[in-house]
């Protein structure tokens, strides 16, 4: 309930009310306080009856409404009385008063301005029109029925009128301005009272998160720390890698854990930015290097290029870039089903102190529709809902990454079309430094002139090695197929070396260096894959390197100067076949190989293919039994370990069974156990004998003797 108070209309801002109540309220207060004058200056002064009467109901109409107006819940009749009043009553006085010449315009646009403020938003357009529409018919009658007005106000009545509505407008004015600027102030100290409620909130939430993340930290730490003893026991240069990855990974994984943590903290400003000196390369290949387990996983080529007027070290925050790498390559890859995924880097603007990089990661994926892109920075955004259950994610990474690439004065955006792939672009601005070569002069000077063949049958590696090659003085002779290479080979008689790709449709690079080796290719040759490297035990007789994609500069770079660098009567030179290609025709076989690891298949399958033999390839037990059954094989290889039904099954069933044993048949166990209880166990379930892994051509051509030589 809203009280009379003088106190209120002089000190106090009524917070139970609107701001449109409060100035109504203000309004009526004094207007009633007007009319009161204005009829004790009428019945004081000599004035007409129907003025006086007029005014006497006026002031009589205020005053109820004032009182009324204590009220809040009629505010709104009263309000919508008081304008229609207020209308017909300026209407009359018009009339009464000589209309256009006397004080009344000037009081009709005051109430005007006053129904303005008073008016809530509902109700101003109609109140403005029925106010507009009642000013055109006083001045429509004004000027067509001028004997309608009349001019019957006394010149003191209408000095003292002026008076009064002058003291009254200033003093409303006044209280209004003052209403307004108390509003204000309530505002402003509300906003600050929320604004420290929202701080101590946020203090609250940032305390949760550095519990969160410290809780999280400490078993990554036992992770990584793990990783360092490993490091330190005795290991293969592969086993080494490996760890270095998982090392790498989980390094990562913690930044990314804290950034994830700290997301609120890098939106409100509180993060910062680190500024070190490193190899933008490094940085690239480390964020490959996290990544590219699961584009082998898919089959998906990766690789990156850097224009060479790029600097090689640039001054920024390693971790917030490779942070945005790894999170737009993680995305190309998790949402490319086949094809590749590339990342460009080049060099957009460079002024004396300052230089743009630009960053592409481009992928052949799924692609993203047009509404999708718009919202596709904000956080916790998926492209579409069912995205989350077949992708996993949290729609931060993105969100994460714009304001990383903010951070470091760029901007991130994407171009992308459905079905076709995206790109990721994302800019950054470094300080220019002085440039510091990351290649030794010395050691490229080596390859200068050198002439490499190599094959690929990926058009992006092709292009990505020759343009790597070119820039180190190498002259490259790219192909696409072991064909195409066979025939440069014939052509091209002084060749220094060869670049093959392991995994090419027809004929894989085992294949070639064996053909190129057979056909006399005197120069050494480095193996280029994506999995594993080959576990045979004559590997280092065929290949002089081996390299892992993706393709690491630094890497390709050491294995040819490694090799450049080798006396040039390297044993590779004089190497012999080391096949018995003559074994087949000597003991002709039908054979069968069990195993379900892709490179195992192919290696042993090379090797007996070299000894001249035809082999047949089951993934499991299962597949075997079913081959066997349609085929008298006289040699199986038998795998131990396999998924569906293992070595140990399909021999005792095979064994049992009339239909698929023959007296015959050998099965040679092949084991990666070297253990004696394995061995026996393998002889015991029916096995004729075993041969380890990593499987040995000797071994195989011995093997074959013993127990088929007749
Ligand atoms: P998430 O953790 O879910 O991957 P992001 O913010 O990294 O979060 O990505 C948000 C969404 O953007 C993804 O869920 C996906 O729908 C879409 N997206 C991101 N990158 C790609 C891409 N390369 N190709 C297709 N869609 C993408």
């Amino acid at each position: 309930m809203f009280k009379f108070s003088l106190k209120r209309f002089f000190h106090n801002t009524h917070q139970d009310l609107s701001l449109e109540e409060e100035i109504f309220h203000l309004v009526i207060f004094y207007s009633a306080l007007a009319s009161i004058f204005f009829t004790i200056t009428v019945l004081i002064l000599d004035c007409a009856l129907s003025s006086r009467i007029l005014i006497g109901i006026s002031s009589i109409f205020y005053c109820l409404i004032y009182v009324l107006s204590n009220q809040k819940k009629w505010f709104e009749i009263l309000l919508r009385t008081f304008i229609i009043y207020t209308l017909i009553i300026l209407s009359l006085i018009w009339c009464l008063k000589g209309g256009f010449y006397s004080d009344v315009p000037i009081i009709f646009i005051l109430a005007f301005v006053i129904f303005i403020v008073i008016m809530p938003k509902e109700i101003r357009v109609l109140g403005m029109t029925l106010f507009a529409i009642t000013f055109s018919i006083l001045i429509f009658i004004q000027y067509f029925y001028p004997q309608l007005i009349v001019n019957r106000a006394s010149p003191e009545v209408l000095t003292y009128e002026i008076l009064i509505s002058t003291i009254a407008t200033i003093l409303l004015s006044g209280r209004v301005i003052h209403t307004f600027k108390n509003r204000f102030e309530i505002d402003r100290k509300i906003l600050q009272q929320k604004n420290k409620e929202l701080e101590q909130a946020t203090q609250a939430k940032s305390q949760f998160l550095a519990n969160m993340s410290h809780e999280i930290r400490t078993p990554m730490n036992g992770v990584i720390g793990m990783t360092d003893l490993l490091n330190d026991t005795e290991l293969t240069m592969e086993q080494d890698e490996l760890l270095n990855a998982i090392k790498i990974s989980g390094e990562r994984l913690l930044i990314i854990i804290n950034e994830i943590l700290d997301f609120s903290k890098i939106e409100s400003g509180q993060n910062q930015l680190l500024q070190e000196s490193f190899s933008l390369i490094e940085c690239i290949e480390e964020a490959l290097n996290i990544n590219a387990p699961k584009a082998l996983d898919k089959k998906l080529e990766l690789n990156y290029w850097v224009e060479p007027n790029v600097p090689t070290h640039i001054l920024a925050d390693k971790g917030k870039l490779s942070q945005i790498l790894i999170n737009l390559i993680g995305n190309a890859i998790k949402f490319t089903p086949k094809g590749e995924v590339i990342i460009l880097i080049k060099n957009i603007a460079a002024t004396n102190d300052k230089i743009d990089l630009i960053f592409s990661v481009k992928d052949t994926g799924i692609g993203i529709s047009r509404e999708s892109q718009l919202e596709l920075f904000d956080a916790f955004t998926q492209v579409d809902n069912s995205n989350q259950r077949k992708y996993g994610g949290t729609g931060l990474g993105l969100a994460i990454s714009k304001l990383l690439a903010e951070m470091m004065g760029g901007q991130i955006w994407v171009e992308s079309k459905v079905g076709e792939g995206s790109t990721f672009f994302f800019t950054i601005s470094v300080p220019r430094l002085d440039e510091v070569s990351m290649l030794n002069e010395v050691n490229t000077q080596i390859l200068k002139g050198k002439k490499v063949l190599v094959v690929d049958d990926h058009e992006t590696n092709r292009w990505v090695i020759k343009r790597l090659l070119t820039k180190w003085g190498v002259t490259p002779y790219v192909v696409d197929s072991a064909d195409a290479a066979m025939a440069v080979f014939k052509t091209k008689k002084d060749l220094d070396l060869g670049i093959l790709d392991a995994y090419m449709p027809e004929k894989d690079g085992i294949e070639l260096a064996l053909e190129l080796k057979e056909n006399g290719a005197p120069f050494p040759l480095i193996l280029f894959s994506s999995g594993n490297k080959p576990n045979f035990e004559d590997f280092n007789k065929l290949f002089a390197s081996f390299i892992r994609k993706p393709l690491k500069q630094q890497h390709l770079l050491q294995a040819l100067i490694d090799i450049f660098s080798k006396p040039s009567d390297s044993p590779i030179r004089k190497r012999e076949t080391i096949f018995n290609v003559l074994l087949s025709k000597q003991v002709p076989l039908n054979i069968l190989i069990v195993e379900d690891d892709f490179i195992n298949q192919k290696v042993i399958g090379k090797v007996l293919k070299k000894l001249g033999y035809q082999v047949d390839i089951s993934n499991n037990g299962l597949e075997a039994l079913d081959r066997i059954e349609s085929t008298p094989y006289d040699l199986v290889f038998m795998d131990i370990q396999m998924p569906e039904m293992d070595g140990y099954e399909t021999t005792t069933l095979i064994r049992k069974n009339k239909k698929l044993n023959h007296s015959k048949l050998v099965i040679i166990a092949m084991t990666a156990n070297a253990m004696q209880e394995d061995r026996d166990k393998c002889l015991k379930l029916g096995m004729n004998d075993y041969i380890s892994k990593p499987v040995i051509a000797q071994e195989i051509e011995q093997i074959i003797r013993k127990w088929k030589e007749a």
